[in-house]
């Protein structure tokens, strides 16, 4: 490995998904962009990183919408286009036989500068299986096995693979459980004989947990990865004393967030809230709360990118400069956003052949299609939403793609174009087929509202509304996530339904009321009363729910202890 990369000590981010660029489909959402944004904030402010993740050659899918229903294709991209094939290869035990493991070094380049290794592990070479070349083909792919394997390249193999490259590791940080096997790698290597005898080995915890920091993402069951132990026998064998492993990962299954949890001194949620449901959901443990950022000039579009250059120079590496967003003229921001919103109208226009129109606010609603984040509340009654239209116009545009095999997603898809059509007369509107970086862009910054309305309390933070705020584009939503700590209710944005009222069960109720008396009629009879709110976005959100203020949390409250 290059010297300019090995030769300071460095955190080593570990991830299952990561989204370096639209066309290196190594990501499905938020969990891959948001480590993207960690490498990309860590190149800004020169945080000596290195990110290791797969290469996952047929990426996650590409989307394509046929009557409605999503069709999912490979996303098969060529890592030698964009990365440096390296020379080290290692291999991992599977099943008995040695799987070998290369890597490709893609180099992140920071805009201000600096760069940061991403090291892309890779089972398709020739001296493994045909089976085996597959492991790192698809992300999130495959059944159980498959995962478990995908588990085992990127915890074992990934160290292994830092060890070969000759990299100084001072920190592991495990984005998530899936890389947690990394904690029971380090715990093998670092564990001593006891009075010579080869069979009786002492693991030391404590040091292992010295230097692993773990974040979880998801209060989601489907989340958190468990594997049968007969499996996890069958596939790693004796790799470390069986009733070591459980007392570390569960007595029951392999469970990779209680693993991460248990070899971990630093553990955080994603937000306030998300760390509360944390600790409740693992009681014993000390759960910190480190709210998720996203890298400001990665989302901010054109036109505010050089508005913010203009009067708050230095923005992209102190995103608090932000605050002094009354520093810009309201004139300057409406213009920008104009010219943003014209962009996504054409980008409409040349994807669905739909016009939008310019002067209607547009309603924007983009996120991974499954149920918890329940993409159809708006349409809960087709009639209601088709009055409020009728007297304050507006428009909607959606996007996203559901997990392959999940069905309910799919469905959800189906019934979004369903409702889309049975509004069509009275309201505009347009589903975007297979959302990604830069769609996602287009969206957050080309919108007038963003909308969300997952079902509480199962958004751990979510981050598109974040990245609305950097084009002061004001969220609309239902209060969860980072939402609780952003709304300021009328000022930042607004809330549906009401944070104490555990029931989910009114909010479609509360989203038409509001949208109805208070956030539509601002737009078409305040307009400077509506750019107030477009600026506390800015300068209330943006501000504060950035990746570098993240990034710093990191570095000096987990990285340095
Ligand atoms: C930001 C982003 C996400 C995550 O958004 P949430 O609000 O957390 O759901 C998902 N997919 C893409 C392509 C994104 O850019």
């Amino acid at each position: 490995m290059h010297y300019e990369f090995t030769h300071q000590s460095r955190i080593a981010y570990f991830t299952m998904e990561i989204a370096l660029m639209s066309n290196i489909p190594t990501y499905s959402g938020g969990l891959g962009v948001l480590a993207g944004d960690v490498m990309r904030a860590g190149a800004d402010i020169e945080l000596p990183l290195v990110a290791v993740s797969l290469v996952s050659r047929a990426g996650y899918f590409r989307q394509e919408i046929l009557e409605g229903r999503q069709v999912e294709h490979p996303d098969t991209w060529d890592p030698a286009q964009w990365a440096h094939p390296l020379d080290a290869k290692i291999a991992v035990n599977m099943e008995g036989r040695e799987v070998w493991v290369r890597g490709w070094l893609y180099v992140l380049q920071g805009h201000l500068g600096g760069r940061e290794p991403v090291i892309l592990l890779d089972t398709d070479l020739d001296e493994n299986s045909k089976d085996d070349r597959e492991i790192t083909h698809y992300l999130y792919g495959g059944d159980q096995v498959y995962r478990l394997k995908q588990e085992i390249v990127l915890g074992i193999g990934g160290l292994r693979m830092l060890y070969a490259l000759g990299f100084q590791i001072r920190q592991y940080h495990m984005n998530e459980g899936h890389s947690a096997l990394l904690a029971l790698e380090l715990l093998r290597r670092n564990a001593i004989t006891e009075n010579g005898d080869e069979n009786h080995l002492s693991y030391d915890i404590p040091m292992v947990r010295k230097i692993c920091n773990f974040t979880t993402h998801t209060p989601v069951e489907a989340g958190h990865d468990q594997f049968p132990y007969e499996l996890v026998q069958s596939v790693l064998r004796d790799f470390i004393e069986f009733s070591e492993l459980k007392a570390v990962a569960g007595e029951e299954k392999l469970n990779m967030t209680k693993l991460a949890l248990n070899l971990s001194e630093y553990v955080n949620g994603v937000a306030l809230k998300h760390a509360e449901i944390s600790r409740k959901m693992y009681p014993g443990y000390h759960v910190h709360a480190v709210t998720n950022g996203v890298h400001p000039y990665t989302w901010t579009s054109r036109s505010f990118s050089s508005l913010y250059d203009e009067y708050l120079p230095g923005w992209c590496h102190e995103p608090q400069l932000l605050v002094r967003v009354d520093q810009i003229p309201d004139e300057a921001i409406w213009e920008a956003h104009r010219r943003s919103r014209l962009d996504l109208i054409g980008l409409i226009k040349s994807l669905t052949g739909k016009e939008f129109n310019a002067e209607w606010p547009i309603i924007g609603f983009a996120r991974r299609m499954t149920a918890y984040k329940r993409p159809d509340l708006l349409f809960s009654d087709i009639e209601r939403l088709k009055s409020i239209a009728s007297n304050h116009p507006f428009q909607i545009v959606m996007a996203g793609k559901a997990h392959p095999n999940d069905e309910g997603g799919k469905k959800l898809i189906e019934m979004l174009h369903t409702h889309l059509a049975d509004v069509s007369g009275i309201i505009q509107s347009a589903f975007l087929p297979n959302y990604d970086m830069d769609l996602a862009l287009s969206l957050v910054s080309g919108v007038d509202i963003w909308l969300n309305t997952p079902l509480r309390p199962l958004e751990a933070s979510g981050t598109s509304g974040m990245k609305a705020a950097l084009n002061g584009v004001p969220s609309f939503s239902v209060l969860d996530g980072w939402w609780i700590e952003g709304c300021i209710e009328g000022v930042t944005g607004w809330g549906i339904g009401n944070q104490a009222d555990k029931s989910n069960g009114d909010d479609a109720r509360f989203l038409y009321e509001k949208l109805e008396k208070t956030v539509l009629p601002l737009y078409h009879d305040d307009r400077k009363g509506w750019i107030s709110v477009m600026k506390n976005a800015i300068g209330k959100n943006a501000s504060y729910f950035n990746s570098h203020r993240m990034m710093r949390r990191y570095a000096t409250e987990a990285y340095v202890r």
